[in-house]
């Protein structure tokens, strides 16, 4: 908008110097019959119209008919995001999506209806807001409605689910090892009251530093999302990657972030939980050892304790995931790079 006034000012003062010009041309000198008076290049007015930086870029522009780089770049600065943007318009089940929103200071302001069944909370970033949406496994291919609004927007975009399969793995497990975790009531109840209310909590800062990654050199013997039968019953089904390596192997923070859970619980075993802010995290199950504490912050790579085969497990492993909210997510989409906010 400054840019066009300035433009139109830089034209008016150009025809009225050369006006100018040609007026007086005229008076002084006479003109031949046929003959067109040929002035002198409109003089610059001495005027006063902006700051000399910006009329210099507008005048430039004006007189080239090229606009130079430095102009672009001062046009471009001036062009102010609006609305929300999102990271994508199709997502994998599994999958999480990056909700940006500009030209907004309160993210209290901003709503968000969608169908994935989590809240949505936008967080300061720089100088927008950001907000991780994830996308269940359980999700159906398909067309998902989200609608945005804020104290400048309403936006609604149309997201694609793709279609994923999950394969079925069938397992054996000690019937005392199921009955004592997955199928404990005591088991469930304890980790639904220790671990789940942490799931709701996160630091309000972006931790994480760059792709998340392999928290042990294993291999993957469970992959995200699959569907399990224990025993010949069908199960729930695997929010992580398990990683089997032998008894005592270092386990890295996957990321930078502060550990929320530190401790050993009869359903996942030495358990430990790292928040890296704006509702992600990583989880690390099966552990033989822990070596740190509730509240402690950890550097990507650092050691947090080692494999082992506590919980319901059937021998030394470490089962990791990566949760967005109380949703888990598919942990590649991390190691391939850091979620871009
Ligand atoms: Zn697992």
């Amino acid at each position: 908008m400054k840019i066009r006034w300035l433009l139109s000012a830089v034209a008016f003062f150009s025809l009225l110097s050369y006006l100018g010009v040609w007026g007086y041309f005229m008076l002084t000198r006479g003109a031949e019959p046929g003959e067109l008076p040929v002035p002198d290049p409109p003089f610059v007015s001495s005027a006063p119209i902006e700051p000399a930086s910006e009329a210099a870029g507008g005048e430039q522009a004006e007189v080239s008919g090229v606009v130079p780089e430095s102009s672009v770049s001062t046009a471009a600065d001036l062009v102010e995001k609006q609305g929300i943007e999102l990271s994508a318009s199709e997502v994998d089940p599994g999958g999480f999506l990056v909700l940006t929103v500009y030209d907004e200071q309160d993210p209290q302001a901003v709503t968000v209806d969608h169908p994935f069944g989590v809240t949505v909370r936008f967080y300061p970033v720089r100088d927008h807001l950001a907000a991780l949406l994830p996308v269940k496994y359980t999700y159906e291919p398909g067309q998902y409605l989200i609608t945005a609004s804020g104290e400048n927007f309403l936006e609604s975009f149309t997201v694609t689910v793709k279609d994923r399969d999950f394969p079925t793995q069938e397992l054996v497990v000690e019937q005392s090892t199921v009955d004592s975790t997955i199928n404990s009531s005591s088991a469930n109840e304890e980790y639904y009251a220790r671990v789940q209310p942490t799931k709701f909590q996160s630091g309000d800062q972006a931790l994480w530093e760059g792709a998340f990654l392999l928290p042990v050199e294993g291999r993957v013997t469970t992959e995200f999302g699959m569907q399990r039968i224990t025993n010949g019953v069908p199960g729930e089904r695997h929010g992580g990657i398990d990683l089997a390596a032998p008894l005592g192997t270092p386990v890295l923070a996957a990321n930078t972030g502060r550990v929320v859970f530190a401790d050993l619980i009869a359903l996942t075993g030495n358990t430990v939980c790292i928040d890296h802010g704006l509702g992600l995290k990583s989880w690390y199950y099966h552990m033989d050892t822990l070596s740190v504490e509730e509240g402690q912050m950890v550097q990507r790579g650092e050691p947090i304790g080692t494999v082992g085969s506590t919980g319901f497990s059937t021998g030394p492993h470490l089962h990791f995931a990566v949760s967005v909210w109380n949703i888990y997510v598919d942990p590649q989409l991390v190691f391939d790079e850091a979620p871009a906010i």
